[in-house]
């Protein structure tokens, strides 16, 4: 039988399944929720084909050289409906405009991530905003490999290890591909996701007939999630409802892999990385725009990244120094820390006989420090983002 990446190192990327010629690999959920290959030996010929797909198991190395500088950019006409400054909007557009595809994540039902291919700017829509959960790839991999077959321009977007999991499972290099991968803190599981959410439903009647999830702000830059309801409005989510976010911001609900991430660092698996510019001039030379509606912070890693870059219209591009990428993206450069009590809280997520509160109780996840309590009662009280732009142009000064 082939020897996959173990559980602890398996990133879920779905290589595997996707090179199977004999359909042997099923990805399936492991007992935390993550998916995980299985291979049926009744299928399996042992060709190794998945093996030589599996980034983790090959120990090719996939990454480009580091970069010297980095950039601070928003597309003029996405920045407010994407979750930083809309990079990825303006890289997507132009590979539409060629006749290209794009591949990315989207809800592929009411609380579920899923990879799809989109073939026109409205589509793009789908992909715009962070889902923070894994997305699973289903079978993109190879619908992108016959698209590249084809001769069409293909954009992949995803996390690094996505972007690995694609590279390493084209098995060779392909002129027409751009891949883009995003700084990633980590991902917990669809099947987590989806238990806190019944939870909700169950223990908070004004959520119960929720539809629909939305992570970031949708008026300015950062985050606030917020559950759409039947009528589509959206209802914002604090405290205890939104304990999903409290376990996921203090890294305590990812899969494992991504406490020891192979693909943080400034040498890139993507031929671009787009991650929101926290801390702009804050250091070094003062940068003097208003960045209350997200500004991206974009690294072009390749030759194919620089030209992608070179190529786009109606974007603000300035070129900054990586050393300001650093401070406050502390991603971008390491995992994050393993929690001791990760295991139990994604447990207890899991179960479901343990309510949102019984969770909130043992795990203390709602405390905040005087910083988050001030920061609750401006978004409260709607103050937050004009407080938020003044101290932005103080800065600037
Ligand atoms: C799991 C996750 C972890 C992140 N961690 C960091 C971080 O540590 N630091 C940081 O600065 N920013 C982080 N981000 C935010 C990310 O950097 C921004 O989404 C990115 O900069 C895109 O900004 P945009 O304005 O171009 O956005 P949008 O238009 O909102 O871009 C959406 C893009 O993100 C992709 N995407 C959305 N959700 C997922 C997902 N679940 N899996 C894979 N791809 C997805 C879409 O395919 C699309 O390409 C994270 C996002 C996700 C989804
Ligand atoms: S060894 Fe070949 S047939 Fe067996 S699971 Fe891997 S790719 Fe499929
Ligand atoms: S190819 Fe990806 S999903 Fe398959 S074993 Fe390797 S890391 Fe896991
Ligand atoms: S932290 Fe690393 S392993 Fe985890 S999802 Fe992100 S890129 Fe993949």
């Amino acid at each position: 039988m082939p020897q996959l990446a173990s559980k602890e190192t398996c990133t879920g990327c779905a290589a595997c399944g996707n090179i199977c010629p004999h359909d042997a690999i099923t990805l399936r959920p492991n007992e935390e929720g993550f998916l995980q290959p299985s291979i049926n030996p009744e299928k399996c010929v042992e060709c190794k084909l998945c093996e030589k797909a599996c980034p983790i198991v090959n120990g090719k190395d996939l990454k480009h050289p580091e970069v010297t500088q980095v950039y601070a950019l928003w597309d003029n006409r996405t920045r407010t409906e994407s979750s930083s400054g809309g990079a990825f909007s303006a890289f997507a557009r132009n590979v539409l405009d060629k006749g290209g595809v794009v591949f990315g994540a989207a809800w592929t039902d009411e609380f579920t991530c899923g990879h799809i291919e989109c073939t026109s700017p409205k589509e793009l829509s789908r992909l715009r905003g962070s889902k923070y959960v894994q997305s699973d790839i289903n079978n993109t991999f190879k619908a992108a490999k016959a698209a590249l077959t084809e001769g069409k321009p293909v954009l992949f977007t995803g996390t690094p290890c996505q972007i690995a999991g694609l590279r390493s499972f084209l098995l060779k290099p392909y002129p027409n591909l751009l891949t883009i991968d995003i700084v990633c803190h980590g991902v917990p599981s669809n099947v987590l996701f989806k238990n806190y959410i019944s939870k909700l439903k169950a223990e908070y009647p004004q959520y119960r007939d929720a539809t629909g999830f939305s992570f970031r702000n949708l008026k300015g830059w950062g985050l606030q999630p917020a559950v759409r309801l039947q009528d589509k409005s959206m209802k914002h989510l604090s405290g205890i409802p939104n304990l999903y976010m409290h376990g996921f911001n203090r890294g305590m609900i990812f899969r494992e892999s991504c406490y020891d991430c192979h693909f943080n660092g400034l040498s890139r698996v993507g031929d671009l990385t787009i991650a929101d510019f926290w801390g702009l001039g804050r250091q070094g030379t003062p940068f003097s725009h208003n960045q209350t509606q997200g500004v991206s912070l974009v690294l072009a890693n390749s030759e194919a990244g620089r030209q992608a870059l070179g190529e786009l219209k109606d974007c603000f591009i300035e070129p900054r120094a990586v050393e300001e990428a650093i401070p406050y993206n502390h991603n971008l450069v390491a995992s994050t820390k393993l929690s001791p009590d990760r295991e139990t809280l994604i447990a207890a997520f899991n179960n479901p006989e343990l309510t949102l509160k019984e969770i909130s109780n043992s795990f203390h996840l709602t405390n905040k420090t005087l910083k988050g309590r001030i920061k609750s009662l401006l978004k409260k009280s709607g103050l937050f983002w004009p407080v938020k732009s003044l101290i932005e142009k103080i800065r600037a000064l």
